[in-house]
Order: C-alpha cells, then sequence, then structure tokens
C-alpha cells in the first residue's frame, strides 16, 4: 500500500516551462526579452509587439499557466527536482516514464535534457544500493535516434551499467556516433529525436543467474526543434510531434486508444505509454522578441497537452 500511495502521489502529465536566459547575440543586437514570468503561480505572460493597420505599434499579453514555470534563473539540478526525481523511486514500481524537451532550435533543450540521465541515475544506483541491495536490480543504459523516417540504435546494444562514470562515458560515446550529415550537430539536432533509455530489471526471483525482465524504465526525449523546415524531412518531423500530442492527450484522457501507430517515434515508445505510465514535457522557449512566433507556438502546443 505505501508503495501505490507513492506512485499515484505523481502526476500522470507534468508541463514545465524553461525560459533560458537572452544570449551573447540577441543582448549584442539589443533584443528585448518578451517574457515575464511569476513561478510561485506558475505563469508566465508572453509581450508580443505588433502593429495596427495605421502601423501604430501596440502590445498583445499572452498569458499561460503550467505546472511549474522556471525561469532563466532556475539551475539544472532545480530543473532535476521538478521534473524527474520525483518519478525515480516508482521506476522501482512497475511505472514507465518519459521526459521530453520540446521546442525551437536554440531554446536549450540539449543543455536542459543532458545532465537529466547522470543526475537519475546516480538516484536510481543510490536505491539500489541501499533500499533495494541484495534484490537483484539491474539497470541498463540504450541510445537511439529517430529520424529521417527511421529509428537506429546508436549504441546498438543495452548496456548494463554500475556506476555513474561508466554511464557517462557510454552518453558521451553514443553522442560522438550520432549521425551528425554534412550539416553538423546542432542542424541535425533540428531534425532527429534523440532517445535515452534507463532501465530497471529484475530477474523472476531475484537471482543473478536467472534472465532479467524489465520493471520500469525512464525514458529522455531531446526531441527535433518544433519549427518547420524547408527541407524533406521536416514532414515526418512534424507528423511525429503531432502524433506524440495526440499520445499524451489520450493518455491523459484515458481513452483506451492510443494513437501509437501514428509515426515512428510513438511506435518506438508505445512500451512507455501503456501501462503504469508517467509523462513530463519541459517545454523550452527562448526569451527574445524574434523568437516569439516560435515562442507562442511552443507554448500552444505545451497547452494543448497540459
Ligand atoms: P536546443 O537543443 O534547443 O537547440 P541548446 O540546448 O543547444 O538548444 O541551447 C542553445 C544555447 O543556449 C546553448 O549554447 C546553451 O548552452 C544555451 N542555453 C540554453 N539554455 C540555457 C540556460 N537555461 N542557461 C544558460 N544557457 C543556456
Ligand atoms: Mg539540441
Amino acid at each position: 500500500a505505501p508503495d501505490k500511495e507513492k506512485a499515484s502521489s505523481v502526476a500522470k502529465i507534468k508541463v514545465v516551462v524553461r525560459k533560458r536566459p537572452l544570449n551573447k547575440k540577441e543582448l549584442a543586437k539589443n533584443e528585448e526579452d518578451i517574457i515575464t514570468t511569476e513561478s510561485h503561480c506558475n505563469s508566465l505572460a508572453v509581450h508580443e509587439t505588433k502593429l495596427k493597420v495605421d502601423l501604430t505599434e501596440y502590445v498583445e499579453k499572452h498569458e499561460f499557466v503550467f505546472d511549474a514555470v522556471l525561469n532563466e534563473e532556475v539551475s539544472n539540478d532545480e530543473v532535476y527536482y521538478e521534473t524527474v526525481e520525483p518519478i525515480v523511486p516508482i521506476i522501482f514500481q512497475r511505472t514507465k516514464a518519459t521526459c521530453f524537451a520540446y521546442g525551437q532550435t536554440g531554446s536549450g533543450k540539449t543543455f536542459t535534457m543532458k545532465p537529466l540521465p547522470l543526475k537519475a541515475s546516480r538516484d536510481i544506483l543510490r536505491l539500489m544500493h541501499q533500499t533495494y541491495r541484495g534484490q537483484g536490480f539491474q539497470l541498463k543504459l540504450c541510445m537511439r535516434e529517430d529520424g529521417k523516417q527511421q529509428v537506429c540504435i546508436v549504441g546498438l546494444q543495452e548496456y548494463r551499467v554500475s556506476d555513474v562514470e561508466t554511464i557517462k562515458e557510454l552518453i558521451d560515446r553514443g553522442n560522438s556516433t550520432r549521425s551528425t550529415g554534412t550539416t553538423g550537430a546542432n542542424e541535425e539536432s533540428s531534425r532527429s529525436h534523440a532517445i535515452l533509455q534507463l532501465s530497471v530489471k529484475r530477474s523472476v526471483d531475484g537471482s543473478e543467474s536467472k534472465p532479467a525482465r524489465v520493471v520500469g524504465k525512464l525514458s529522455f526525449i531531446d526531441l527535433a526543434g518544433s519549427e518547420r523546415g524547408a527541407d524533406t524531412t521536416d514532414n515526418d518531423k512534424q507528423t511525429s510531434l503531432l502524433a506524440l500530442k495526440e499520445c499524451i492527450r489520450a493518455l491523459d484522457n484515458d481513452q483506451g486508444h492510443i494513437p501509437f501507430r501514428g509515426s515512428k517515434l510513438t511506435e518506438v515508445l508505445r512500451d512507455s505509454f501503456v501501462g503504469n505510465s508517467r509523462t513530463v514535457m519541459v517545454s523550452c522557449i527562448s526569451p527574445n522578441a524574434g523568437s516569439c512566433e516560435h515562442t507562442l507556438n511552443t507554448l500552444r502546443y505545451a497547452d494543448r497537452v497540459k
């Protein structure tokens, strides 16, 4: 019973917005920060400058409320506490959870997602070595990438890991073998979804010699940039982001039918959505006036998921 209580105290779907600070380039151009936040009431406002028919300017204010609003002063540690940390203990109790980073290229998705798997595995290993010591739990790491209509397993195999150092090495190696094409890493990440999964497994009777089964899984998805691109892979990307939104909404409504088959991405994540699952969506936004349209699109997407 205490386990069940723990699991049910974690929201099924949580939508968090993270605003990054203005960068050097934006500051050099004297760009305005158009986002105001009120973290204590989980709200933010976008101040959009528009033109009247007579070409005079006016500001339209768009207000949003989410489960949490993290402004530019919030550290990566705090992001972890707000998003993934509450989920870690219930991974040992047959829960599958997924944390997504959504937003336009340059909004801070990778900056936000990169530290999370390491912090989570540190906590998972601590639980394995302390609370669940001697109970035959194992931690496995696997990385994949969904791009150009295909899912490639970056590391090809699932690795059993038992310390944070090894996990760090595997992640670095996986990132370096990610297809970067001729366009460079950042452009590639604007087109494909990077997937990192941590699986907690256990053999049937807790002994090392028996085959291990998945108990719980934690997936981290650094989604492709949400902006529309001109190239041919863009349709697939938009399809997968749309399919993802539909799946999360179906989950929230407890609909029997979840439209996994809508895209390769949602098919890959199928087993993380069925059964006892948790979803955290971190929507990353840029503060500069020049990103206003993308920012509003991101917030509207997050609003639909919520
Ligand atoms: P994306 O993955 O969405 O394309 P990145 O994570 O690569 O964006 O972020 C773009 C740039 O902004 C990077 O140089 C990154 O270090 C910086 N950045 C992003 N978020 C923050 C933040 N919260 N604080 C400081 N710098 C940030
Ligand atoms: Mg990125």
